[in-house]
């Protein structure tokens, strides 16, 4: 698709929908109306609740329809912006779509003025079902440590717009983005072309949100739907939904010409790319790469056991994340250096406290069922797990070996605890409880010296917590006040 702005002059009076005022709705609501255009806001909250977050900016806003979003809502707009929490199913943007009138997401409206203001600047964007904050983040540490400017942004830290709004106010300078991308921000991508890409796993997520895995691993492809011979793009070797992708595109790619340079992370064996062997992660580089980063790829050895961060998982994310950073012009010394001081984000597998030798871990982000195995893969055993809030329709039996192998006792919780019980209660002894508070008492209460209690619900967390953060937060405080 054409891009929709050519100009940064062109924004400037036009007719721009913004469809779901959540954190990154506010945020492109802000660098719109900034560069002058006339917005029609539409969101299921009421009118009076979205007028108090638009408050400063209310000269730029022509109408306001809350409550819902009806067939006709955006009838007469230019084109629309749409926010990851929408559905693109949701009425008005299927009336929207059927008139012909382009809808794209944040970060595609982000990206072509980001593009206007500073063409050069570098675009790396990670997707997966998991792992992407976590190996963002080391991304962005990699490339600051190594004394870039760099941004994180996307689905972390502060929405793309935001960002790009203050690049345009010229408070901060960049020379590279790092870009946390959900399935559902990529959905609304038509021209976003990031300079290196990776996908780090696909794995059953959002079931409840796409008609299947096709469409889910569609959503996820579309990160490289752009990219052309100067691109890289990184794939998971060891996962064969993502390895599925590239055969998907193939065809795309040979009829355009225009194959980017592809690069494999695995943990069985040697690829382009990087692997693990004898517990060290090596770099394979490309022969056509350009000198200074294939001497980088080639001189640079990770000793596994120097990683502050845990668990084969992260052994996945550290390859991915050296990988773009080393094809981003990283020198292998700052990754070195990064990988023995970073203690991992909050909430990811997250020690929490030792009592009467019986650990505690916070994997409150472990919201699904992928995400559970990996934590558990971590531990030699004797795993009471506490698990469960709002299923994401995640497929619960996919847990029975690795629970036979390494889980003592389950404690369940929320909406998902009789789902649980029915796919895992004939292997281990399991425990209903209402609310963290009692769920952790028991947990403390069947705890032997040499356990370990681990919260990784494989699930959503809003039947019970505003958020995962949320959800965290509260088993941390319940565990240091035991
Ligand atoms: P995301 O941003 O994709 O949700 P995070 O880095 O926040 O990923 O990690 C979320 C959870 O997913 C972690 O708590 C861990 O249980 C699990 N996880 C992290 N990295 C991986 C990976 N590479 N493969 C599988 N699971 C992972």
């Amino acid at each position: 698709m054409q891009r929709l702005i050519k100009e940064l002059s062109e924004v400037k009076n036009k007719n721009i929908a913004i469809v779901g005022l959540g954190k990154s709705g506010l945020a492109v609501a802000h660098l719109l109306s900034y560069l002058g255009a006339e917005l029609v806001i539409n969101d299921k909250k009421r009118e009076e609740e979205i007028l108090d977050d638009l408050a400063s900016i209310r000269g730029s806003i022509k109408r306001v329809a809350g409550g819902g979003h009806p067939p006709d809502v955006l009838e007469g707009v230019d084109f629309v912006v749409v926010s990851p929490g929408v559905p693109l199913n949701t009425p008005s943007i299927v009336s929207a779509i059927y008139k012909g009138i382009p809808v794209i997401g944040d970060i595609e409206i982000s990206w072509q003025i980001l593009n206007l203001i500073k063409p050069d600047v570098k675009i790396i964007g990670i997707t997966g079902s998991n792992g992407k904050s976590t190996t963002s983040t080391l991304v962005y540490e990699f490339l600051k440590k190594d004394g870039k400017k760099v941004c994180l942004s996307g689905n972390i830290g502060y929405p793309m717009a935001d960002a790009v709004f203050r690049v345009l106010n010229k408070e901060v300078d960049f020379d590279y983005f790092v870009l946390e991308l959900s399935s559902f921000q990529l959905e609304g991508i038509k021209s976003f072309k990031p300079d290196f890409a990776a996908i780090l796993n696909i794995t059953p997520d959002h079931m409840d949100r796409y008609s299947g895995m096709r469409e889910y691993i569609e959503a996820k492809a579309k990160i490289f739907q752009n990219h052309d011979k100067d691109s890289y793009l990184i794939l998971n070797m060891d996962d064969k939904n993502t390895v599925s992708v590239i055969e998907y595109l193939r065809g795309v790619y040979l009829r355009k010409g225009r194959l980017p340079h592809i690069l494999y992370f695995s943990r069985y064996q040697k690829v382009y790319g990087a692997y693990l062997i004898d517990n060290q992660v090596r770099f394979n580089p490309r022969e056509e790469f350009p000198e200074s980063v294939f001497s980088e790829m080639e001189k640079t050895v990770l000793s596994v056991d120097t990683f502050r961060i845990k668990g084969v998982h992260n052994i996945e994310n550290i390859m991915a994340a050296s990988l773009l950073a080393l094809c981003a012009g990283c020198k292998g010394e700052s990754i070195k250096e990064v990988v023995k001081e970073f203690p991992g984000l909050p909430h990811r597998m997250e020690y929490v406290r030792e009592i009467d030798g019986v650990l505690y871990v916070n994997d409150s982000k472990g919201t699904n069922v992928d995400a559970v195995v990996k934590s558990l893969e971590s531990f030699p055993g004797n795993v009471i797990l506490i698990a469960g809030g709002r299923d994401k329709d995640g497929d619960f039996t996919r847990l029975r070996e690795i629970v036979k192998e390494k889980v003592k006792s389950l404690v369940l919780i929320g909406e998902a605890k009789e789902k649980i019980a029915n796919a895992l209660g004939d292997l281990v002894p399991y425990y209903f409880e209402k609310d963290m508070r009692s769920a952790v008492l028991k947990a403390k209460e069947i705890a032997e010296p040499n356990d370990i209690v681990l919260l990784s619900p494989g699930c959503a967390s809003f039947d019970m917590f505003k958020n995962f953060e949320h959800r965290g937060e509260v088993f941390k405080e319940i565990v240091k006040s035991l």
